[in-house]
């Protein structure tokens, strides 16, 4: 590759469209001061990529543009051509051409070959054939002994760039960049899987509850579908219910009449034949009955006791007869008044336990007694009675025989009275008997009146018992029906209560449920303590339907799965760009290494040539880096020194060289750094100015020396230099402020630089 031509248009001085072409190893820019030498060598450094417009000795872009009288450019730009045959320049083009402009306002635009691209482009481009903007291959005025002045590290990095280790450095940097870029990204992608872990924890936990949920309300769903049916016949049952409740009631109103109307004709009746005043006048007359019965049973023991002293009176007045006349007749008349006597205690006998029997305060038991005798007595056979009736006679006349016979004695007059007495008492038993059986038939018509009432409300009452009978055992199954219709009515309530329930979770599908086939009843209770069981768990996970957090789980998951991956990626990333800065560290180190030793023995003989003797050396040195906080003042870095020892004169410190062995130094250091690795073309701007007659000499040898490898520019008032340059430009300047190039001769160069 070599450097074809350089167009400026615009830039600085050059305020009309002028080319340099360098057809020649050794190119010479000559030309008075200020006529706009070295804003050529800018212009290389504008065209390369230089970002300082402090190097290229302005403040700002605009700065750059030429401003002569009269002339507003709105840019200004510059092309260098390359020939790239041999593809040094890692493009497919034989050609390249590289331009840069930069506006009014600033803005820079980049051209490889025609199309834009970006100064980052055009740096790694010219890196990979050891050419850049600011490299030691372009050496500005006043910058002879610049490699001097650096700091080791600079030094270091300078040497660096040289050696074409750039391209590793700048691949060092970029990795280094984002590697710094990768830790800022893993930071904040972990911060935010940091922030996310908690909430998609408690989402997760959330969706799982969310998911339970659902389950469980599939499962009620499949509960219900079985529960729900069954209300229907419960409602079917509760109607079949109430019908014969209502049947029931109206049976209790019809009992109730009828129970009703058979009392009213209870009282009627009762009412009608004067039961009650029957009753009680029947107790009246039976009252006087007894009493009667009584007076008359008094008077029969009075007319007895009367009769027997008539009848012994009688006995008396025919035994007074009989003594006066002692005749046969005494026993045969004992026999008729025993005979008598006996048939008059059996009469009286009868007559009293007959009275007896009706006595109504005698015990049963005596009661029972005396009918027995009353009863065997009556029911005696006439033989039997005769035999009794002997008996009697027999007892009677033992009785006779044992009273002592005495003088017989009769009271006619008492005879008399007892005979009016009897008679008396006869006639009051008379009345007492008529009396008698007037209130026996009373009684007996009260009794048969009283028994035909009785018997009539007896039938009545019988009629109502049974039928409140009836009447309760209606309402028995009354409160049987009832009870049923309670206890349905209560299952039913519980299937409405659950209908509201199911209302909750399900809405207007619990219709749908109603609908589902009927299954076995025995399941039943077993559906219910599931349903009740789901109801619990379901109140416990929380009522929320979740879509929306079930959404922001997915969302949220996405993310953390893009965070995961992104933490992932950043984390190889940075284990690639650990490996990759490890590895450059290393190519850079072992191949500085190789470079500087390399350098070194160019250097010694560079600078023994130039000084005639001596010894020079670079070398690596530590040293320490410089921190803010000096947080760690021990830690360090590597750097170049160089060491110089002149020829016959003691100086070892660079502070101690004068001007011109400082250029002389300086110049065997970047000339030693040329040859080890030879940029494609170097510029070397008034480099010589220093140099006496016989260092300009060596100085000359040694530009011929390095354009054997490189092409070199060489902006000069020298005339040594100038007689090596196998081309030569003049640069001029008019009174319009506008730089001019001419191509010109030795002789002619000679003059134009004066
Ligand atoms: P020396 O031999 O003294 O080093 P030189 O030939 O290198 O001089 P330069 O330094 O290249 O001269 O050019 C300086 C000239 O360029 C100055 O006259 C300056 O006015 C002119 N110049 C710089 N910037 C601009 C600009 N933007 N527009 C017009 N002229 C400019």
């Amino acid at each position: 590759m070599y450097l074809k031509e350089l167009e400026i248009n615009g830039f600085k001085s050059f305020g009309k469209k002028s080319s340099l072409t360098f057809t020649s190893p050794i190119s010479g820019i000559v030309g008075p001061n200020g006529s706009g030498k070295s804003n050529v060598a800018e212009a290389f450094r504008f065209v390369l990529g230089e970002q300082s417009i402090k190097n290229m000795r302005g403040k700002k872009g605009e700065d750059l543009i030429f401003t002569g009288s009269g002339s507003s450019l709105g840019r200004a730009s510059v092309k260098v051509y390359f020939d790239n045959s041999d593809h040094v320049l890692a493009i497919d083009f034989k050609e390249v051409v590289i331009e840069r402009a930069v506006l009014r306002d600033g803005t820079n635009e980049y051209l490889i070959n025609g199309a834009k691209v970006r100064a980052k482009d055009i740096s790694e481009l010219l890196s990979g054939a050891n050419i850049g903007s600011s490299g030691h291959h372009i050496i500005s005025q006043g910058e002879a002994d610049k490699i001097l002045q650096l700091n080791p590290k600079e030094r270091k990095s300078v040497i660096e760039e040289a050696l074409g280790l750039k391209i590793y450095t700048l691949k060092k940097q970029e990795a280094e960049r984002k590697l710094d870029k990768t830790a800022e990204n893993l930071k904040e992608v972990r911060a935010q899987q940091k922030i996310t872990a908690p909430r998609i924890l408690y989402l997760k936990r959330e969706v799982e509850q969310i998911e339970k949920n659902r389950q469980m309300k599939e499962e009620l769903r499949a509960l219900y579908s079985i529960y729900f049916p069954h209300k229907k016949s419960l409602v079917e049952t509760l109607d079949t219910y109430k019908t014969k409740r209502e049947e029931l009631h109206s049976k209790i109103r019809e009992k109730e009449q009828e129970i009703e109307v058979k009392r009213r004709e209870l009282e009627n009746t009762v009412s009608e034949s004067g039961v009650r005043e029957k009753a009680e006048e029947f107790e009246i007359k039976q009252q006087e009955l007894n009493n009667v019965r009584r007076e008359k049973e008094a008077l029969d023991r009075e007319l007895g006791g009367v009769i027997v002293r008539i009848e012994i009176l009688q006995d008396e007045k025919q035994k007074k007869q009989e003594q006066e006349s002692e005749g046969d007749m005494h026993i045969k008349h004992d026999e008729a008044l025993l005979e008598s006597i006996s048939e008059y205690i059996h009469e009286l006998w009868s007559t009293w336990a007959h009275t007896l029997m009706r006595e109504e305060n005698l015990s049963e038991d005596r009661k029972e007694r005396w009918q027995k005798r009353f009863i065997q007595f009556k029911d005696l056979p006439e033989d039997e009675k005769e035999v009794d009736r002997q008996k009697s006679i027999r007892i009677l006349s033992i009785i006779h025989k044992q009273v002592p016979k005495h003088e017989v004695k009769f009271d006619s007059a008492l005879y008399e009275r007892m005979i009016t007495n009897k008679s008396e008492l006869e006639h009051k038993r008379e009345e007492l008997e008529r009396q008698e059986q007037e209130l026996a038939r009373l009684c007996d018509e009260l009794d048969d009146g009283r028994d035909a009432s009785q018997t009539m409300g007896q039938r009545v009452e019988i009629e109502i018992l049974k039928t409140e009978k009836e009447l309760a055992d209606i309402n028995g199954e009354l409160q049987q029906v009832q009870m049923l219709f309670s206890e349905v009515e209560r299952r039913i309530a519980t299937y409405d209560y659950e209908e509201a329930r199911a209302r909750g979770h399900f809405g207007e599908e619990v219709t749908q449920f109603f609908n589902a086939e009927l299954s076995a009843e025995q399941e039943m209770l077993n559906i219910s303590e599931k349903i009740t069981r789901l109801h619990v768990l379901l109140e416990n996970g929380g009522g929320t339907s979740g879509s929306d957090m079930l959404t922001e789980y997915q969302i949220v998951t996405k993310q953390k799965e893009f965070i995961d991956k992104e933490v992932l990626d950043l984390e190889q990333t940075t284990e690639a760009l650990t490996k990759l800065i490890d590895e450059l560290s290393q190519q850079i180190e072992s191949k500085f290494k190789e470079g500087l030793e390399t350098i070194n023995k160019e250097f010694a003989e560079f600078f023994q040539t130039l000084f005639s003797g001596g010894r020079a050396e670079i070398f690596l040195t530590d040293i320490p880096v410089k921190k803010e906080d000096e947080s760690d003042p021990d830690e360090f870095e590597l750097g170049v020194d160089i060491s110089v020892t002149l020829p016959n004169k003691k100086i070892r410190g660079l502070s101690m060289l004068s001007g011109g062995e400082r250029s002389l130094t300086s110049i065997a250091l970047l000339f030693a750094m040329t040859s080890v690795t030879p940029p494609p073309f170097i510029i070397l701007d008034e480099t010589d100015a220093a140099l006496d007659e016989a260092n300009s000499k060596r100085y000359g040898d040694m530009v011929e020396l390095l354009s054997k490898e490189s092409q070199v520019i060489v902006i000069t008032h020298n005339r040594e230099t100038m007689s090596r340059a196998g081309i030569l430009y003049g640069v001029t300047i008019g009174v319009d402020g506008v730089s001019r190039l001419l191509s010109i001769n030795l002789d002619k160069a000679i003059q134009v630089s004066k």
